[in-house]
């Protein structure tokens, strides 16, 4: 009684996560990568993924992690994994080049009905898809990583895609329990890394200047703008610390005003001889042969987030 097939294609980091979200689900999933090899490798690590989320407590859905490992599985042929796929999610590295090869052959071997979204962090897919058959059943869906605990996605449609897909697209990942935004047009980096590059860059400036250290700067976020966001957005923020949002923009508009007057002007490129010096500083806190564990560390922080939230 699975509940229908979806096709990775690409199954390095970001394939696997969403080949483990969509068994968590009870969806069958067959990983397709270019490299056979690749192939077998993310079985292998999906499965010891989805055990170590089981005895850590934090395997998602209703069905052991033997039961979803065995709903995922392998071929080294695009159109048999492409067959009967009601999704695709393409996983390809990040080049216009590679995408528009990978949706050629989407293209070609789906079926009329079948949605295909890629993964693509920054290449909007009017760049690779303008020009084939079935791209009204194409667009972007850009998760955050590391996905199973970073739940948004951004659903970027191109100007052609059928906006049923569109919507298809945003109920079937909410289904499997991610977080999906639509936008409704296309735009330079999303949502997503608009407000993060806005972000890095007024932490660069500060740098440039010699306000705070590169650790302090940090710590802006971590414990007190990142604690507040990963509960209320910054809108709702505006509106909760005052009368309502309108009373704190009568209040408060003035000074933010005066305040972003003496921005630099954007965009900052990121220079070396500044990310040298906070990589100096960032060693000390991470050194090099420390990074692994302190990834590791960073995720399973994400994991106890996340249950809180999905306990709230
Ligand atoms: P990756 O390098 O880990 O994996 C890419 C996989 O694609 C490899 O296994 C490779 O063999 C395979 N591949 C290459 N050409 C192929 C082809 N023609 N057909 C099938 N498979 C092919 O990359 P990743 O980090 O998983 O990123 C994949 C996509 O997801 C990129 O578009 C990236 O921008 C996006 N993304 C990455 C992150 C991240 O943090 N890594 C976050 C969000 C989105």
């Amino acid at each position: 009684d699975c509940k229908g097939k979806i096709a990775i294609v690409g199954s390095g980091l970001i394939g696997q996560s969403w080949a483990t979200i969509f068994a968590g689900s009870g969806y069958s999933v067959t990983i397709y990568d270019i490299d056979s090899e690749q192939v077998t490798r993310a079985l292998a690590n999906t499965k010891l993924t989805l055990e170590r989320y089981e005895q850590d407590g934090c395997l998602r859905g209703k069905l052991s992690a033997h039961q979803q490992s065995n709903l995922i599985c392998g071929s080294n042929n695009l159109k048999s994994c492409l067959q009967n796929a009601l999704y695709v999610q393409e996983c390809v590295p990040e080049s216009i080049e590679m995408k528009k090869e990978v949706f050629t052959q989407l293209d070609e071997y789906c079926e009329e009905k079948t949605i295909m979204a890629s993964s693509s962090s920054c290449i909007n897919s009017s760049q690779f898809t303008e020009d084939l058959k079935h791209r009204s059943n194409m667009l972007i869906a850009h998760p955050v990583n590391p996905p199973y605990f970073l739940p948004l996605v951004e659903i970027i449609p191109a100007p052609w895609t059928d906006p049923e897909i569109t919507a298809q697209t945003r109920s079937l990942l909410e289904e499997v329990g991610q977080s999906p935004i639509t936008l409704n047009k296309e735009v330079p980096g999303f949502a997503l890394n608009r407000i993060q590059y806005a972000v890095i860059n007024e932490c660069w400036s500060l740098l440039q200047s010699g306000v705070l250290s590169a650790a302090d700067i940090d710590k802006v976020m971590y414990e007190g703008l990142g604690r507040r966001y990963a509960f209320i957005g910054p809108l709702e923020t505006m509106h909760l610390n005052a009368d309502g949002i309108v009373d704190y923009c009568k209040r408060y508009a003035e000074g933010a005003y005066n305040v972003s007057a003496t921005f630099t002007p954007p965009p900052i490129k990121y220079d070396i001889p500044t990310a040298e010096l906070v990589e100096k500083e960032l060693r000390q806190i991470t050194p090099t042969d420390k990074a692994n564990e302190r990834k590791q560390w960073r995720d399973s922080q994400f994991a106890a987030l996340d249950k809180l939230k999905r306990g709230s």
